[in-house]
């Protein structure tokens, strides 16, 4: 391997919010194309990369479920937002020269492949990259949660969980409170005691559960995709 003293293997997670830029909606070709070169640059340096988007920049189902429309068939629309940005962080990976290959949990044959785990891992081992659209296919659950699940199934050694404007996990919110403090590492049980918001219940307890570390860091800091690769000192370590 030429990796350089980084991980083997990690499932990063994108915050959608993230791929909308400044805008309220859609998505930002300038932020996405950010994202793929530092994606590369640490596919290069001989790191398997999976990936899983969110999709808040088009839809949540819980939002839209408010607004008096069907949960089941809002998180459906919330799944198919987050193929588009998928598409997206493929569409700039393959200019970066990076083999990329989407998988979808709502089979659509015309743009991704069906998700296939071992074909998934295979990807993987071949240097492409895997970018996991759809969610679960399953309403009620959340991509945080998928993340965790694709994660523990491709044997991803870590998440890495990147987040849009917030360098990792406080003890309140740091946008409203100025004198909010950051942890550096936490434990699960803590998160979950303290209803620290860094993903839904169901996704920590699984990580919990499977022993599966994550680290919450600042998705868009320059060079901060690469730290969190190689298991430097930022955001937020969570784990037993
Ligand atoms: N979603 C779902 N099942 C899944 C994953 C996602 O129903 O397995 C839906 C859900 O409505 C969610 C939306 O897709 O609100 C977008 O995903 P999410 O809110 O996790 O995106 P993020 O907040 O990370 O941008």
């Amino acid at each position: 391997s030429t990796r350089e003293g980084g991980r083997r293997r990690v499932l990063l997670k994108l915050s959608g919010e993230a791929f909308a830029g400044g805008g309220a909606l859609g998505v930002d070709p300038d932020v996405v194309h950010k994202i793929a070169r530092e994606i590369a640059t640490v596919v290069r340096q001989g790191t398997e990369v999976a990936v899983v988007i969110g999709g808040g920049n088009f839809f949540r189902g819980a939002e839209l479920q408010v607004r008096g429309m069907d949960r089941a068939r809002s998180d459906y629309m919330g799944m198919l937002g987050t193929v588009m940005n998928c598409l997206a962080l493929q569409d700039f990976l393959m200019k970066e020269g990076i083999e990329t290959r989407v998988q979808t949990a709502i089979t659509m044959g015309q743009v991704a492949e069906p998700y296939l785990p071992l074909r998934a891992i295979r990807h993987l081992e071949k240097g492409r990259v895997v970018i996991f659209g759809a969610g679960m296919g399953m309403p009620y659950f959340s991509t945080d949660t998928t993340a965790v699940q694709r994660a523990l199934e491709i044997h991803a050694e870590v998440l890495l969980m990147g987040k849009n404007g917030v360098d990792g996990v406080y003890d309140s919110d740091p946008k409203t409170n100025p004198d909010a403090v950051r942890f550096d590492a936490l434990e699960y049980a803590e998160v979950i005691a303290r209803d620290l918001k860094v993903a839904d219940l169901t996704a920590i307890t699984l990580c919990k559960d499977n022993g599966l570390p994550i680290l919450v860091f600042e998705l868009l800091a320059e060079g901060n995709i690469a730290r969190a690769v190689k298991s430097e000192k930022i955001g937020t370590l969570i784990s037993q």
